[in-house]
């Protein structure tokens, strides 16, 4: 299945994947994933917002356990995330069908759309629209950076748009979805660990920071009766790792914008972009408040103006404790282990999105360098088996409850 995978949508000079929603890369990699499923005799099917669906035993019967991720990639992306999750549900199936695992409920493999959101700027724009988190009319009036629109990249792409939309009676079918994932941090190099659940998702926000000074010379303007915000928001940026630091949380300047932008010319306005996450509401609160009390401080300091704008912000996604234990002691059940480590995330994913409809967990394949979203992510191919056992044991036990 790696080898496979493995050219689609790569970009010979960085070495990275390019797979963005409904381009001919995902177009590729969905032909990949239909092959898959009808290689193995599973029933395929595309749902009203064009995520895929592999069945073994009847979709339209209840309770169904559900497993799966994505395909689609940030710009540059590594080969794991998202496929890693894909890729290991197809070998679970097979690991089970060797076993001889005769399944009492339905059991389904999914390709969520559009994950990365490095296309539309939306993340998990598939599994929000099922879930009834994006509104349709937005979703039809989100377009990319060639004016393209979601519903003309999805025509385009072969996929019917016109029923986008709540996909409620579908999710209702789901007992239990369980997405495994590369591990996306270090988490599980540091515990000595190939796998690990997920406890939840880390609330997480942007704010725009608006410094507004005075621009003028380089060269003449006496650094006294400079009006600079620069120093104001390199002062920031300083501030927001030492809050992250002091609360074990993090934050992130990471996009930034200058005008006039002239080498010789002082600025009138730099703006910049704090990603901020914390494992929970009051920390993140704490370190934002942090920041931006520091931010005013500094703006005050160089007479420059500040403005704070909150763009967005996702609460915290607690994965559902009972199936979290359930995982747990079938994991430790099968193996000869007494814990299985149970882990936060920084980040996003479609499981996190459907706990809001559905009974969700997630498992972790450790990722030795941490690194991911770049074309150094990495898992080992030990660790890679030890996910795709993981995976088939928590199948196994739950379509036998
Ligand atoms: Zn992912």
């Amino acid at each position: 299945m790696w080898r496979d995978l493995e050219p689609l949508g790569r970009n010979a000079g960085s070495g990275g994947y390019r797979r963005y929603a409904w381009s001919e890369a995902d177009v590729e990699c969905r032909a990949w994933f239909r092959a898959q499923a009808e290689g193995r005799g599973l029933a395929y099917e595309v749902d009203r917002n064009g995520n895929q669906w592999a069945w073994l035993g009847d979709p339209e019967a209840q309770d169904a356990v559900v497993t799966g991720s994505h395909l689609d990639s940030v710009p540059d992306g590594g080969a794991f995330d998202g496929p890693l999750g894909v890729v290991s549900s197809f070998a679970a199936l097979d690991e089970l069908r060797g076993r001889g695992v005769e399944f009492g409920k339905p059991l389904a493999i999914v390709n969520f759309g559009d994950e990365e959101g490095a296309r539309f700027g939306l993340a998990c724009v598939g599994s929000r629209l099922s879930a009834g988190q994006l509104g349709v009319e937005q979703a039809r009036r989100l377009t990319d950076a060639d004016g393209i629109s979601l519903p003309q990249a999805m025509e385009r792409a072969g996929y019917d748009p016109t029923a986008i939309g709540p996909d409620p009676e579908r999710l209702a079918r789901i007992g239990a979805f369980v997405e495994l994932h590369v591990e996306q941090g270090r988490a599980l190099d540091l515990s000595g660990d190939q796998v690990g659940i997920a406890s939840a998702i880390w609330p997480h926000g942007r704010w725009r920071f608006d410094f507004r000074g005075e621009a003028n010379h380089a060269g003449t303007t006496r650094l006294v009766d400079r009006r600079d915000p620069m120093l104001s928001y390199a002062e920031t940026v300083l501030a927001a790792r030492r809050e992250a630091h002091l609360a074990g949380a993090v934050a992130t300047f990471g996009k930034i914008s200058v005008e006039p932008n002239g080498v010789n010319a002082i600025p009138s306005l730099v703006r910049g972009w704090l990603d901020s996450r914390a494992a929970d509401q009051a920390t993140l609160d704490t370190v934002v408040t942090g920041i931006e009390k520091a931010a005013r401080e500094y703006a005050d300091t160089h007479g420059v103006e500040l403005d704070i704008v909150r763009e967005s912000f996702t609460p915290v996604v607690e994965f559902e404790h009972a199936l979290r234990d359930e995982i747990a002691r079938i994991l430790q059940g099968a193996s000869d282990r007494l814990e299985v480590p149970v882990l936060g995330t920084g980040a996003g994913h479609d499981a996190g999105i459907l706990s809001g409809s559905v009974p969700t967990a997630m498992l972790f394949v450790r990722n030795p360098t941490g690194v991911s979203h770049s074309p150094a992510e990495y898992a080992a191919e030990d660790d890679c088996v030890a996910g795709v056992i993981a995976l088939a044991d928590v199948l196994e036990g739950l379509t036998r409850r």
